[in-house]
């Protein structure tokens, strides 16, 4: 159910294990990588954070070298940024990793195209899922409902002995399980009310060309505006500016600019818009809660039934991970079927896919919690969270202009170290006991040179 990332990918990984697999979507794709209205967030930035790079390499050896074959702006980290954060410009110390920050639309073309390659995979297009087939103990398929053409509405019954979702955050598994008599997933929920707005600039002053390739400036409790502008495959550059409930930017082109201008805290982004070009309209996304869907917790649910991608955990997308969260969870599906020393039964690969979101799901909803106004039935911070979010303000406060923090801290953000790296002797002692790197007072205009 769902032929986004998430769907794409894990179709490529079960068609190895089955005669057959097919990918019931709602959009049609004959745009190739044009917008399609069921990925309405492919109007915003996607970074593709080195976690996702990875796992997407393993699943498809050679598409790294597709994406840069497809010109998708490959950024270093932090060199080739100008970035901010509490006050304070980041220094742009020499690369520590990269990012990918080509559209959304291409990206998911690029994939679409390997995936549907292959010859056990089969597509089923303009067409919606409307529910499920079987009961509590096993899911037998699921009901189809077509979109258009002379059956547009007509449904009918599709076979299948795995169901997996893909259909992304507004997934309707929860009624479909209760209409069957099975028990819905306890939902775990931090939401801060972010919303987003973005608009397609070609810039004309040199600041965003050369050596400085995007401008960020990041959010947090004291300054909860972000926002900024990240370059796309065809030269122009995305620029987007988030803000929290009741304070949420304008989709209005002139207010766009407006905002801003009022609500960021250094000038150089609007003076950068004031001459470059607009081509595009802004547009607005505003569902963006911290959403993780608890399948692996005890339950009346039916065998043959599993979720993935933004279906079964999805995050404030400010953080950057939904799509690399969508290709480690194909990896963590790929593992978990090859496992020669356990049986797959749909609870162990369950727990498997929601093992592989558990690090995105820590950075995001773990920041957060301490987000003005954050609220859900996890939204609370108990004594553990206060404790931790101690040690990584410490860590936030130097990752900025410390190159062994920095690079720790990158790893954590990349999704390529765990969590627990940052406690490591060399990065706690640096983190208690070193005082802070001084940071640039104006926004640094190239990158440092690398130590010898
Ligand atoms: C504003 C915004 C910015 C983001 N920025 C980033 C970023 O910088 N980096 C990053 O890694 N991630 C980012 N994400 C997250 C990223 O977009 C998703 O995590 C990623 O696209 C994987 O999603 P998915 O495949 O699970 O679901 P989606 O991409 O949402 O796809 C769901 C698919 O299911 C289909 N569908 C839905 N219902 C049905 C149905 N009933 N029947 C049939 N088909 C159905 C839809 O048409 C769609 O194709 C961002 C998200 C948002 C909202």
């Amino acid at each position: 159910m769902g032929g986004s990332l998430a769907g794409l990918l894990a179709a490529y990984v079960l068609a190895e294990h089955a005669d057959r697999v097919t990918l019931v979507e709602r959009d049609r794709f004959e745009d190739g990588a044009g917008h399609r209205s069921g990925v309405p967030q492919a109007r915003h930035p996607h970074v593709l954070l080195e976690g996702g790079q990875l796992a997407l390499e393993s699943l498809l050896p050679g598409f790294l070298a597709e994406l840069r074959a497809a010109r998708a702006p490959r950024v270093g980290m932090p060199s080739d940024m100008v970035q901010w954060q509490d006050g304070r410009w980041f220094r742009r110390l020499p690369t520590m990793s990269h990012i990918y920050t080509g559209s959304r639309a291409q990206l998911e073309e690029l994939v679409r195209r390997r995936v549907l390659a292959h010859p056990a995979i089969d597509v089923v297009e303009g067409t919606d899922v409307v529910g499920f087939l079987g009961d509590a103990s096993r899911l037998r398929g699921v009901l189809l409902r077509d979109r258009s053409g002379a059956s547009r509405g007509k449904e009918r019954v599709f076979e299948a002995d795995l169901v997996v979702d893909a259909s992304g955050r507004g997934t309707k598994a929860r009624q479909w399980l209760e209409a069957i008599g099975a028990e819905a997933a306890h939902e775990e929920t931090i939401d801060t009310g972010l919303a987003y707005s973005s608009r397609v600039y070609r810039g004309k002053s040199g600041v965003l060309d050369g050596d400085t390739r995007g401008y960020y400036v990041y959010p947090s409790p004291a300054q909860t505006h972000a926002g900024g502008a990240l370059p796309l495959e065809d030269g122009t550059h995305l620029v987007i500016v988030s803000g929290l409930r009741d304070d949420e930017p304008p989709t209005d082109d002139e207010q766009f600019v407006a905002y801003v201008k009022k609500r960021l805290p250094h000038p150089l982004l609007h003076r950068w818009m004031d001459e470059a070009e607009p081509v595009s309209s802004a547009f607005g996304y505003r569902r963006t809660a911290n959403i993780r869907r608890r399948y692996d917790l005890p339950g009346r649910r039916p065998a043959g039934f599993l979720a993935t991608g933004d279906a079964l955990c999805t995050f404030n997308p400010v953080y950057g991970q939904g799509m690399a969260v969508a290709a480690m969870s194909a990896v963590a599906l790929r593992d978990a079927l090859a496992d020669p020393r356990r049986t797959p039964t749909t609870r162990r690969v369950q727990e498997a896919l929601l093992e592989a979101s558990q690090q995105a799901w820590d950075i995001s909803a773990g920041a957060d919690r301490f987000m003005p106004g954050a609220v859900g039935t996890a939204a609370a911070a108990g004594p553990a969270d206060r404790a931790a979010n101690w040690y990584l303000q410490r860590v936030m406060e130097r990752y900025l202009a410390d190159p062994l923090v920095g690079s720790a801290f990158r790893a954590v953000l990349d999704l390529c170290a765990p969590v627990t790296s940052l406690f490591a002797p060399s990065v706690v002692r640096a983190v208690l006991f070193r005082p802070l790197t001084p940071t640039p007072t104006e926004p640094p205009t190239a990158p440092e040179e690398p130590a010898v």
